[in-house]
């Protein structure tokens, strides 16, 4: 609970409110506006549904703008008035008479302030009667905001006050439990890729690259669209602003061509589009394609092994450098991470942008196929580490494509003093992400040679009878 006051803004930090309220949702108090005097210098609002979070922002209040701030609290729901203070509850439901008010109140400021049109945008869409929550600011701990999402989400699943606490003590018991430790030592960043998500700066004239440091006044251009994950992967939404041109085609001639190569059949049977629509493979022997029902696989070279056991030969004149198939992961993690971290990998920078060849020993890579966290827009998670433990990784991250999941370490960060190519590290590491590690499907492999290796392919077909 905490109290807002025009002279002073917000005033406590919110603590766990929902420890309270979790019984009664009205409970939740986070406003107490004073509504006589005050001078406040900014003030921000900041809204959390099930699959959004966005704020409002004054930077200059002025008399127009106090008033108009006022009006709008007065718009919740639950608002009572009690000597010269406003109180209303975090908890808000959209119901069609709230979304009224708030655009009937703000549709004479729109001109004035750009931040109403994004206000009432926001508040139109939120689905009718859906619950979302109205905060101080989205809160930047990993931890907090885990538990704020968790909060919304048991919101809108049930009404029943017992209902709604038990199900979110029993929901946030299983976060503790299964990555307390996890989530104590790391930030947890997921890029959204259900909307166009710009990372870096959405202004091409502000953009630097992050990976050679040029801006548009030292000579780099940012007239290409930079994908943060190969758009051939399926990733039509997450954008890098800071990437240059001359890096955008290193990228894209030197590293990622092995990963797409490496994903060629899983991207058919995915039926993955590109920017060139479905991938038509061909191969010396034959070809793959999605027709948009199923899977064609032609080849000359089938040969039966037993009754019902079938091989299928698809020679490549392609070849992959399994240590780009590495490079161009760390390129993801790279092009998806906190900017902040970036002055910390300057050597993992150096080592995917200067093409050098020569070998250097890896971390293992994780591999697993879980079919239940199905994907088909390719998702990326980086976990940064926020603590000075040294014995864990400095940045983790976790790639995903249809079932296929793959966990890596980001390696040369400067942030790291242990070795994590050694046996013991690398398990301690692995015990310490114990929601990967609780599963035993998991294959470790090498991705550390620099030489070419053909990209041929063997498909075993068994019919079941
Ligand atoms: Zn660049």
């Amino acid at each position: 609970m905490y109290n807002y006051c025009k002279k002073k803004g917000f005033i406590n930090e919110p603590q766990a409110w929902w420890d309270d309220c979790a019984t009664e949702v009205s409970s939740a108090l986070i406003g107490k506006y004073i509504t006589s005097g005050g001078n406040l210098n900014n003030f921000n609002l900041s809204f959390m549904t099930i699959d959004d979070r966005f704020s409002i922002n004054f930077d200059h209040m002025n008399e127009e703008a106090n008033l108009l701030v006022s009006k709008l609290l007065f718009c919740f729901d639950k608002v009572e008035v009690e000597a010269e203070t406003l109180h209303f509850t975090a908890e808000q439901r959209a119901t069609s008479e709230l979304k009224l008010r708030i655009c009937n109140l703000i549709q004479p400021y729109l001109s004035q302030h750009p931040q109403m049109n994004k206000l009432k945008a926001k508040i139109s869409n939120i689905p009718d009667n859906q619950f979302f929550l109205v905060l101080q600011e989205i809160p930047t701990d990993t931890e907090t905001l885990l538990l704020y999402e968790l909060w919304v989400e048991t919101l809108n699943e049930t009404e029943d006050p017992n209902e709604l606490k038990s199900s979110f003590i029993k929901k946030s018991t299983q976060l503790n439990g299964f990555s307390g430790y996890l989530v104590s030592n790391y930030q947890v960043h997921i890029p959204r890729n259900d909307r166009r998500t710009i990372i870096g700066n959405a202004t091409k004239d502000d953009r630097c690259c992050r990976f050679c440091g040029k801006s548009n006044q030292n000579g780099a251009f940012f007239k290409k669209v930079a994908h943060a994950i190969p758009e051939a992967l399926g990733n039509k939404n997450i954008i890098l602003g800071d990437e240059c041109d001359e890096c955008n085609q290193f990228f894209g001639d030197n590293i990622e061509p092995c990963l797409i190569e490496y994903f060629n059949i899983y991207r058919v049977m995915l039926n993955t589009k590109g920017k060139n629509g479905s991938p038509f493979i061909g191969y010396k022997n034959g070809s793959i394609h999605h027709d948009g029902n199923m899977v064609v696989l032609t080849s000359t070279i089938i040969e039966n092994i037993k009754d019902s056991e079938f091989t299928i030969n698809l020679n490549s004149s392609k070849e992959i450098t399994p240590v780009n198939i590495y490079k161009a992961l760390c390129k993801i993690t790279l092009s998806t991470i906190d900017k902040s971290c970036i002055p910390l990998l300057s050597e993992t920078i150096n080592w995917i942008r200067s093409g050098a060849v020569e070998e250097k020993v890896l971390p293992k890579v994780a591999f697993t196929i879980e079919h239940s966290g199905f994907t088909k827009q390719p998702q990326i998670v980086n976990y940064v580490r926020k603590t000075k433990n040294h014995d864990i990784p400095h940045v983790v991250s976790e790639f995903r494509i249809g079932s296929f999941v793959y966990v890596y370490i980001l390696p040369f960060s400067d942030n790291d003093t242990e070795d994590f190519t050694k046996e013991e590290s690398f398990k301690n590491y692995w015990d310490t992400f114990n929601h990967y590690s609780g599963l035993k499907t998991w294959k470790f492999f090498s991705l550390t040679g620099t030489s070419k290796v053909s990209a041929s392919s063997v498909i075993k077909l068994k019919i079941n009878k």
